[in-house]
């Protein structure tokens, strides 16, 4: 805050430092986050590199502070979003920078910083990733809020066993939540398709086949979760199947059948199942 091409030192309260280190520019502009903190900051670039911060020709007494409802920290990463220079890695962020994560997609797309709402967006988007895992339902309200379809259809396998309260809390009530509910009515559907009996004729292969397939097939039925919320849990992410690795646990129990009929079922089965899930349509086509 020293440098002498500092015209307008004296003008913004004291303290308003612009947070990007070493920056050259005068700040000519002070933010004052929710938290009470003070920002020093350029006009020209918030003109330049976001909308809806004071514009340059907007009349600001200078040692007046603008209000913004955002804390210092979002507003201290959101600002060197809107400097000609590398932005701010959100990479290693950990899993309790979530919600600062979150802040400052929420922040950059009211101010329409499009840098850093592409790099929030992305990250949130991540598939695989921990913030993904386990704010599946917080990911899909920015989607939906934000209008990004294609974040939404990620995050929504994650919210697969949430409690209609918890969607309703985050995506109210209207049209969203109804394709919510229709979405995951069709995984329900498959869950029940993958628990149905599937019987045999004793022609097929013989007493010993027959009971062979029946003692396997309730082991398998008793070794998926017993709620229907549980194997909803299984299902969550587009995981595996969980068909598949209940029955190649208890694959050994139709050791036996000569004709190899029973293990060509337990094929179909998982097949069957398989398609069942892949053929369920992306969560922002129920939209
Ligand atoms: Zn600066
Ligand atoms: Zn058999």
């Amino acid at each position: 805050m020293n440098q002498p091409e500092q015209a307008d030192a004296g003008d913004v309260p004291q303290g308003a430092t612009c947070p990007v280190p070493d920056c050259p520019l005068a700040a000519d502009i002070v933010l004052r986050s929710c938290d009470k903190k003070l920002i020093g900051a350029h006009k020209l670039n918030l003109a330049r590199y976001s909308e809806g911060f004071p514009a340059p020709g907007d009349v600001i007494a200078p040692d007046k502070a603008v209000d913004l409802t955002e804390n210092a920290k979002t507003l201290r990463v959101l600002m060197t979003f809107m400097h000609s220079q590398r932005f701010p890695s959100l990479l290693n962020m950990h899993e309790e920078s979530f919600q600062e994560l979150l802040e400052l997609a929420d922040a950059a797309e009211k101010y329409l910083v499009h840098s850093a709402m592409a790099v929030c967006n992305l990250r949130l988007a991540s598939s695989d990733d921990i913030f993904v895992m386990s704010n599946g339902l917080k990911i899909l309200e920015y989607a939906i809020k934000h209008n990004y379809p294609d974040v939404a259809d990620r995050a929504a396998p994650w919210t697969l066993s949430e409690s209609w309260d918890d969607v309703a809390r985050h995506i109210g009530c209207g049209q969203e939540m109804m394709a919510w509910a229709r979405y995951r009515e069709k995984h329900i559907s498959v869950l029940e398709t993958m628990v149905s009996p599937i019987g045999m004729e004793i022609e097929d292969s013989g007493l010993g086949c027959m009971k062979r397939w029946f003692s396997f097939q309730s082991t398998v039925f008793q070794s998926l979760p017993a709620t229907i919320r549980g194997r909803l849990d299984s299902l969550k992410g587009g995981r595996e199947n969980p068909l598949r690795a209940a029955t190649k646990k208890h694959m050994s129990m139709l050791n036996g059948c000569s004709t190899s009929m029973c293990q060509n079922r337990v094929w179909e089965w998982l097949e069957r199942c398989d398609d069942d899930l892949n053929n369920i349509a992306a969560f922002h086509t129920f939209l």
